[in-house]
């Protein structure tokens, strides 16, 4: 186990409010990744102090009431804000949610056996160094996942623990202890509960944490609670020389195939949805997915804006969907084609997707020459500013219509063939030649 670091101000505030007789500790999430030697996304501290003491130890500082009602301050120290929680006893929930009420404790323990699982109970502070109450330590070192208390009670309480579950055992590598794993299956429909927004931002986690694949081939009847679009690819055979998986199976090898970037882990776990629906076996026995590609992304888009993903986020994941079976270009004419038609970011991802997409296939490298080659095209392309977009011609609108060439669909049709000429090198892409080139085109 590594040692806790806490930064500068959450030292001064666990001081400050130790120096007023209060308890006080760092707590969940950033002692966890302290102690496993990762740096945590941000710091909470817990306190015996109820809000109006802890706005007295901070007199003085600028103090947001920012979850009052749940006994959180925001306390700005030295250019940081930290979120500074009451021990806390949560009331009734009600809505698989929400405690209907909190109140305010003197004893760590109430706290930390609110929290959702055993490894984010650790509470550190300089003097008691790390407190585990909860047997969180045995558990960080096994690599387990345990919910504190009786899963099926604190899963009902709040359904979002059983994704929160998921996505950490997803991030960290951790498996899912048995019974907390059952219980998160048998809860599961709660999920429903649930807001999209918070659906999301765990999805999103889980999908890029190292062992997405395995917990998805585990528990992928939580996921298809709100995406139930899911359920076809399990099974879904693909009775084709070049696949050795089913759907589902192939869409969980590509997943973990490609870097942990959102867009590309988004696109590579749905780019397949549409693979059952447009199913097709022939005569021989081999099926055909013709069009699965523009399906999925169709498919895909409301399933997105559904889970309240933003607008670019969609728009970029279902493109990528709808070109992720392009063939990687065999000619520098054929690379410089399909970035007119998509673009640069898009050239270069749809490299990475095929790639990955081919590592979850009978033959993983049987297109790695191909796709190495169509990187080879882009470097010298633009190392060479080579011309491959509109924007790039030597000539524009203005120039064609001191040739003649009228605005509107001719002017298209015009920019379009010099634009061809030039990336089939017909044309050199130089003023002179191109105006010439124009004079000769169809009318
Ligand atoms: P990260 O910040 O890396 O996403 P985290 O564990 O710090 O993970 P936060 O959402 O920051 O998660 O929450 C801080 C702590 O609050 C958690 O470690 C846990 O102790 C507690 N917690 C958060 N959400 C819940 C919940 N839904 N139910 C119970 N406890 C929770
Ligand atoms: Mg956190």
């Amino acid at each position: 186990m590594n040692a806790v670091n806490a930064p500068k101000p959450v030292e001064k505030a666990l001081q400050m409010l130790y120096n007023a007789n209060m308890e006080a500790y760092a707590v969940g999430g950033c002692v966890r990744d302290s102690l496993l030697g990762k740096a945590p996304n941000d710091w909470d501290i817990t306190t015996s102090a109820t809000p109006k003491e802890v706005k007295q130890v901070f007199e003085g500082y600028r103090v947001l009431e920012t979850g009052i009602k749940h006994g959180t301050v925001t306390v700005l120290l030295d250019g940081t804000p930290l979120e500074i929680t009451t021990f806390r006893v949560d009331g009734q929930y009600l809505d698989a949610r929400h405690p209907e009420s909190v109140s305010f404790s003197r004893n760590l323990l109430d706290d930390v056996t609110r929290r959702d699982f055993t490894v984010n109970t650790l509470c550190w502070n300089p003097q008691t160094g790390v407190v585990d109450l909860c047997g969180g330590i045995a558990d960080l070192q096994k690599g387990i996942l345990r919910a504190v208390g009786e899963p099926d009670r604190r899963f009902q309480e709040d359904a979002l623990r059983i994704l929160r579950g998921l996505r950490f055992s997803a991030t960290l590598g951790f498996k899912i202890e048995a019974e907390t794993a059952k219980s998160i299956l048998r809860n599961r429909q709660l999920l429903t509960a649930v807001s999209a927004e918070r659906i999301q931002e765990e999805f999103t986690k889980l999908l890029l944490g190292k062992n997405a694949a395995k917990v998805l081939r585990e528990f992928h009847e939580v996921i298809e609670v709100f995406i139930p679009e899911l359920t076809p690819l399990l099974g879904c055979p693909q009775h084709t020389p070049y696949h050795c998986y089913d759907v589902f199976e192939h869409t969980l090898h590509a997943l973990e195939s490609i870097e942990n970037d959102e867009i590309l882990r988004l696109c590579m776990f749905f780019h397949d949805f549409a693979k059952p629906a447009c199913r097709r076996t022939d005569k021989a026995g081999t099926d055909h997915f013709k069009g699965h590609e523009k399906a999925g992304a169709e498919l895909v888009r409301p399933i997105l804006l559904r889970l309240r993903y933003p607008r670019k986020t969609v728009d970029t994941v279902t493109e990528l969907i709808a070109i992720h079976d392009t063939k990687a270009p065999k000619s520098k004419m054929e690379a410089k084609q399909l970035l007119r038609k998509i673009g640069v970011d898009n050239y270069r991802a749809l490299i990475k997707i095929k790639r990955a997409d081919n590592l979850a296939k009978a033959d993983p490298h049987a297109i790695d020459k191909k796709l190495l080659q169509m990187e080879n095209y882009l470097s010298e392309i633009l190392e060479n500013g080579e011309c491959y977009s509109l924007k790039a011609l030597t000539v524009n609108g203005n120039d064609l219509k001191s040739v003649g060439i009228s605005d509107g669909p001719e002017m298209h049709r015009a920019l379009d063939a010099l634009l061809d000429a030039v990336i089939a090198d017909t044309c050199p892409n130089e003023k002179d030649a191109l105006l010439c080139f124009a004079k000769t085109l169809p009318r």
